[in-house]
């Protein structure tokens, strides 16, 4: 089987290195890639948003599969256009990925599948702005109601902070969508969904504040681990059946069924799981985590979800112990991120790729804010801490950060759901 991944992040090295373990994967080739995923995978250049251009380079390639990593071709188009093709893709057409895409028709399936998740409204005139933010009250949840890769979001108790962003995404032409706020630890559960079939992977957590402790403010992620010592065991059953399963169900029911990975970004209040958001693709840094337990060979798994084989598979096999993610950002990330700094050490086993480059004189240089994502593994989750932070020992990036509590809570017990 000849598979095509479309990205460039470390979410997409991660899969690229599964594939690659894969015997039936016979050959791997990326678009666009980066320095890590140019050791094992041939690399294209391609405008991945542009459903043409891929579905172009996936034919000429004679690729079997497709794997479309991030949400902003989905959300194009491009699951389309390939299958128009005549090639197998893994992920969600256009129609299907607006679960991710428009934050209102993800509000319309949720309501009419009855499934639990914020309070909202959108405010797109800002003589509305003060009153609607007085009737939802702190804590303030502000949102970019299209696509913001993460960093739209600001969450906080100070109304003037809430209103200043409000009131830059207004200025800029995007509407804003305000939600009550959910309180209770937050978990991500990917699901492989083939129409009605849903099978969950291993449920992980991740951290979205640039800073320790939770400060700072929000960025693509900055770490994620997984399974979480502190869920109850019937969690992800639990999940599946109140809310993952009731929203497939309603988006195969209005012709508009989903196929590929549906992530739910959820957090566990008092009353029960309640949906934060839902992704149409793998989530980063969590995949990088998750994968690194999965046995099942990556390959197989994700054509039988593209060919709608799904419900034939057997189940998933997972490795025991735990595997957590630490992302290692360029100075000035979620800001303006410094670019062009030469990293050393990537090369290691457990480093996976984002924003890099191979420069003509073979050094590996930043190109981005997120640039490496560093995966340990272990008995528990101690264990995968300390591997992951000894492997950040050997790796030199100037004026790079990283977050230094990736599930630290956790390994000591602390994360609790709150009683109901
Ligand atoms: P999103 O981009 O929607 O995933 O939001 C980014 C982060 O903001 C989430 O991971 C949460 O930490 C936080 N967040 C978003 N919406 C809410 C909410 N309604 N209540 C509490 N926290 C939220």
């Amino acid at each position: 089987m000849r598979v095509l991944v479309i990205g460039s992040g470390a979410r997409e090295h991660a899969l690229v290195l599964g594939l690659s373990r894969d015997p039936k994967v016979t050959a791997l080739a990326c678009a666009p890639g980066n320095a890590g995923i140019a050791a094992v995978a041939e690399q294209y250049g391609v405008e991945v948003a542009d459903p043409a251009a891929v579905a172009a380079l996936a034919a000429k390639w004679q690729a079997d599969l497709v794997v479309i990593g991030p949400e902003v071709p989905l959300v194009a188009g491009v699951a389309d256009a390939v299958r128009a093709a005549g090639i197998a893709c893994f992920g969600p057409s256009a129609e299907a990925a607006r679960i991710e895409g428009s934050k209102a028709f993800a509000k319309e399936i949720m309501t009419a599948a009855g499934v639990p998740t914020a309070h909202s409204e959108v405010v797109d005139n800002p003589a509305r702005l003060d009153a609607a933010l007085r009737r939802f009250g702190p804590t303030y949840v502000v949102k970019d109601d299209g696509l913001a890769a993460g960093k739209g979001v600001v969450v906080t108790t100070d109304l003037a902070a809430a209103r200043a962003h409000a009131m830059t995404l207004l200025e800029g032409g995007h509407p804003v969508l305000l939600e009550s706020f959910l309180s209770g630890p937050e978990v991500s559960l990917f699901c492989l969904v083939d129409d009605r079939t849903v099978v969950p992977l291993l449920p992980a957590q991740d951290f979205k504040r640039v800073g320790d402790g939770d400060s700072g403010p929000n960025t693509g992620g900055m770490g994620a681990y997984t399974p979480l010592p502190w869920a109850s065991e019937d969690l992800t059953a639990t999940i599946v059946e109140t809310i993952v399963q009731p929203v497939v169900d309603e988006m195969a029911d209005r012709g508009v069924p989903f196929s590929g990975l549906l992530y739910a970004g959820l957090a566990i209040t008092p009353t029960g799981p309640q949906v934060i958001e839902f992704n149409c693709r793998f989530g980063d840094p969590e995949t990088q985590a998750v994968l690194a337990l999965l046995r099942t060979p990556l390959g197989e798994l994700l054509n039988a979800v593209a060919t709608g084989n799904l419900a034939a598979q057997p189940p998933l096999e997972w490795a025991e112990g735990s595997a957590v993610t630490v992302v290692v950002a360029a100075e000035g990330y979620p800001g303006r991120p410094r670019t062009g700094d030469v990293i050393a050490g990537s090369e290691a086993e457990g480093v996976l790729h984002a924003g890099t480059r191979r420069r003509d004189d073979g050094a590996v240089v930043s190109t981005g804010g997120r640039v490496l994502s560093v995966v340990g593994t272990g008995d528990d989750l101690e264990a995968a801490r300390q591997d992951a932070y000894r492997r950040i020992e050997n790796l030199h990036l100037a004026g790079s950060h990283h977050r230094t509590d990736i599930a630290l809570r956790a390994s000591r017990g602390e994360v609790a759901v709150p009683a109901s």
